[in-house]
């Protein structure tokens, strides 16, 4: 098998992030190297997501930097992953006949074959473009691609065990090098919910529920190579619920595997697995799997999910994230609009007056911060959807007013291909509107922002510390004696001593879904002429179970590198919005519920 150097590049949500994690094991597992410059690659991959329209855009661009290289380098193996590709389909090779390879978010167990077909194919044109002189040979694309279209492989037979999507999450490679203390482990695919801007139930298809087993497995083989932080991930987080002994269908709906008795009743077809609504032993609800993976995971310091459907999010839940001290106090909940018109234009399924009842419950079951522990909730918002009017989006502002969100990721629609909305509204706010009400909602956030972060301010929080601030990289990089490659990882040189930086995050205001934040994986090849003096105190950075960035620096005699994965105490000395600023303790202060490694 003709395996070779791999750039791969991740555009968009966590549940990307993921996927690339996946897809880079699978492939060293195949002797595959990993290279964090593309001009060094044999292959250049590019994993992105289609809900914003800002990735494409720099994919299309990337993509047109490569087909003028593959002019000079015919053996290059371009493809693209994800949402993009699954969306685009055949359209893709058309508009950029240098891809060879493109793999939907729903088929990247079969990546292995595609990528061996592809370099095969590219290196016999190659071949034959030498031999016979063929100067248009190299310039065709290998086209290979796996795409779901509008089936989907998972059987509405096979249980979710034999799924082969699942086989992947269960290949998954984990090595204490890999992590920095955290790491997401996805527990739902797809969506069924349509929301008429959202191009997801398309792309990665329906609602399918890893089997609970698996899931706390994957814990365990994380905590034992180090991780402390786990983010549970699905689209609809909250919707989780493993049927034992059934298989799921493409629609999302539950089928028992064959030879199950089905009852009748006054002629309906009943299903004796689904009697249970507060889980039981046919059925893991997501409370379920919450308790099962803080009890069984002594390990997992901090067990957090994203992202928090509005409906369906029960009292169960909310009891397990009270009684279970590992559980971070954190909702990531999307409102999306507060005009109650837009969210039924939008297909959301539910009020502003059940979003609102939704937030009171769950801060009236977790917002505590008289022992130290408040609910923080982060927001979205789309402003600009078509016919939205200015008392529409007065009812939007009313509603982050009235919500007091830790921080809101803020978007302006644009119609996505391949969405119910641009076929059926016209896209009828204009631009200069859209900014405007984008630029003013930020500013009402920003606002809210600093009034909740001042209620840190003289308190001592727990922080996890995820590593260098970018703050700090950017000095190092002004001292360094020649700029690193833009794509290149960063290790910071303390007094000689190489420290090794595995995730550098700083606020941003890209209103790109990052959440005010990036987190930058780092590479294994790192670039050690950044340098700063030993004696100049370095600026760290963490996050609080809220999800609130805090800065502090390294105390000396303390090495960065040993805080780096821990959670630590942070005294919180002053708020910069959306972020705080504090001093690193020495002892801890909820030493039953969070116990240092
Ligand atoms: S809930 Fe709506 S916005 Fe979220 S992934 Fe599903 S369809 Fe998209």
């Amino acid at each position: 098998m003709p395996a070779g150097r791999v750039y791969l590049e991740t555009f968009g949500c966590q549940m990307n992030e993921l996927d690339s994690e996946l897809v880079t094991g699978q492939l060293r597992s195949l002797g595959y190297s990993f290279t964090p410059d593309p001009a060094t690659a044999d292959v250049v991959l590019y994993n992105t997501c289609s809900v914003r329209e800002h990735a494409e855009q720099k994919v299309w661009s990337r993509l047109g930097e490569l087909a003028l290289r593959k002019q000079t380098e015919p053996g290059l193996v371009v493809g693209v992953l994800g949402c993009m590709a699954e969306r685009e389909g055949d359209a893709l090779f058309k508009r950029m006949p240098v891809v060879d390879v493109m793999c939907g978010p729903g088929e990247l167990d079969r990546l292995p074959s595609l990528l061996d077909n592809a370099l095969r194919t590219r290196s016999a044109l190659v071949a034959e473009a030498a031999s016979y002189q063929y100067a248009d040979a190299p310039g065709t694309s290998a086209r290979e691609f796996a795409l779901q279209g509008s089936t989907s492989r998972r059987s509405s037979t096979l249980a979710a065990a034999a799924d082969n999507l699942e086989l992947l999450d269960l290949s998954r490679a984990i090595s204490p090098t890999d992590h920095s203390g955290t790491a997401y482990v996805r527990i739902t695919r797809g969506c069924n919910k349509f929301c008429t801007y959202c191009v997801v139930p398309f792309t990665r298809g329906a609602e399918v529920h890893r089997p609970p087993d698996h899931i706390v497995d994957e814990c365990k083989r994380l905590a034992d190579a180090g991780v402390i932080e786990v983010t549970l991930l699905g689209q609809t987080v909250n919707h989780y619920r493993f049927e034992h002994g059934a298989a799921v269908l493409i629609d999302g709906l539950v089928q028992p595997q064959k030879g199950r008795v089905y009852t009748h009743k006054d002629g309906v077809h009943e299903d004796p697995y689904r009697s249970s609504g507060a889980g039981g032993e046919r059925v893991t609800t997501f409370a379920d799997l919450l308790a099962r993976i803080h009890d069984e995971v002594p390990a997992i310091k901090r067990l957090r999910f994203v992202t928090s459907y509005p409906r369906s999010f029960g009292d169960d839940i909310l009891t397990v994230m009270r009684e279970k001290p590992r559980i971070c106090r954190y909702l990531h909940v999307p409102a999306q609009s507060g005009s109650d018109r837009l969210l039924k234009l939008m297909n959301r399924g539910y009020t502003v007056a059940e979003y609102l009842e939704f937030l009171d419950r769950a801060r009236a079951f977790l917002h505590q911060p008289e022992i130290g522990r408040p609910l923080t909730v982060a927001g979205d918002f789309i402003v600009g959807f078509p016919t939205e009017t200015d008392e529409d989006f007065e009812a939007s502002k009313a509603l982050v007013r009235r919500a007091r969100y830790k921080n809101c990721f803020i978007f302006k629609y644009s119609p996505r291909p391949g969405t119910v909305a641009i076929d059926k509204f016209p896209d009828d706010v204009p631009e200069n509107i859209k900014r405007r009400r984008n630029n003013e909602l930020l500013a009402l956030q920003n606002d809210i922002s600093a009034e909740v972060g001042q209620e840190f301010v003289g308190h001592t929080v727990e922080v996890f510390v995820e590593g260098i601030s970018r703050r700090e990289q950017k000095v190092a990089r002004r001292q360094a004696p020649a700029p690193a490659p833009a794509s290149a990882g960063i290790a910071l040189t303390v007094g000689g001593k190489s420290l090794s930086v595995d995730r550098a995050v700083d606020a941003c205001g890209d209103d790109h879904g990052c959440g005010g934040t990036h987190i930058e994986s780092d590479t294994p090849e790192l670039d050690d002429r950044l340098a700063v003096p030993e004696e100049r105190r370095i600026q760290m950075s963490g996050r609080t179970e809220g999800d609130v960035i805090v800065f502090f620096d390294c105390p000396a005699p303390q090495k960065p590198a040993e805080l780096i994965g821990r959670v630590q105490n942070v005294r919180i000395d002053g708020n910069g919005g959306l972020s705080l600023k504090g001093t690193l303790l020495a002892s801890k202060r909820h030493e039953s519920s969070f116990i240092d490694r």
